[in-house]
């Protein structure tokens, strides 16, 4: 069990030394083979085994929308290597493909919707059921909280660059990291063509059809999961019914459109 040692990987049952594995929340580990099936800006070491296993389905979902969304923006930077931004006008999806991403299997998608939102103090107190309480970011632009900055060594030399969306989802970054090399006016040209294109978003857009059915999954394993936990409290029938009555309640505004994602990507009313 020592550091040198070599450990079974949770998913694939393959024995890896300390090299080629990551410790998963909980204790298991998983393979670098496995982990590329999973999500690259969520961090594994955050996520037990059974919340792993959710992620790959996602991305696995994510990647069947990837290849047939009409992925109207598409900004390329070639500079040795590829950094794609893809965006939907339609459904304000949106996606990256960079040489980190490229070691995952699947390409997983984004909404704008779930981009911290700007300008609406309203919307972000209602939120947190405090409307005395406003983050500085919620003033903010998406000119502003898309940033992108130089990362410097000790004599101030330039080692890269670090691009940043702030998201709302619990132990996730997107950070899209150009090594030192890159053009410094190739790095600048994506990050304001992002920009851009994200600006241009309407927060008060509707929430999209995929993004719906995402909800109603949603819903649907928290209510089964609220349904399981009442049981084996030992509650009555009549509180598991209760649950069961919740959960029709919130699909049905979900159809109605009157869920939307909050902070972490938990269903909240609008
Ligand atoms: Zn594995």
């Amino acid at each position: 069990m020592g550091l040198f040692s070599k450990e079974a990987c949770v998913f694939c049952g393959k024995e890896v030394g300390m090299m080629h594995r990551s410790k998963m929340a909980g204790g298991d580990y998983i393979c670098t083979e496995c982990k590329y099936l999973a999500h690259p800006f969520i961090r594994i070491d955050k996520v037990n085994q059974e919340q792993a296993k959710a992620i790959m389905d996602e991305v696995a979902n994510s990647e069947a929308r990837f290849q047939t969304v009409n992925w109207d923006k598409v900004v390329r930077h070639s500079l040795g290597k590829n950094y794609v931004f893809y965006y939907s006008m339609e459904t304000g999806e949106f996606a990256f493909h960079t040489p980190e991403t490229e070691k995952y299997k699947n390409h997983a998608i984004y909404y704008m919707s779930m981009v911290r939102p700007y300008d609406k103090n309203l919307e972000w107190s209602m939120n947190q059921g405090n409307a005395t309480r406003l983050p500085a970011f919620s003033k903010q632009q998406y000119a502003d909280m898309i940033t992108l900055k130089e990362q410097k060594d000790t004599d101030g030399k330039i080692t890269g660059w670090k691009l940043y969306i702030p998201y709302f989802r619990e132990h996730m970054d997107i950070t899209i990291a150009f090594p030192g090399n890159t053009k410094e006016s190739e790095v600048r040209g994506f990050h304001e063509q992002i920009i851009n294109i994200i600006g241009g978003y309407n927060s008060a857009h509707m929430v999209n059809p995929t993004e719906r059915a995402q909800m109603q999954q949603t819903n649907a394993m928290q209510t089964a999961s609220e349904m399981l936990k009442a049981a084996i409290k030992g509650e009555g029938a009549e509180s598991i019914v209760e649950k069961m009555q919740e959960g029709i309640n919130t699909a049905n505004e979900i159809d109605a459109g009157n869920v939307k994602r909050g902070l972490f990507g938990r269903l909240k009313k609008k």
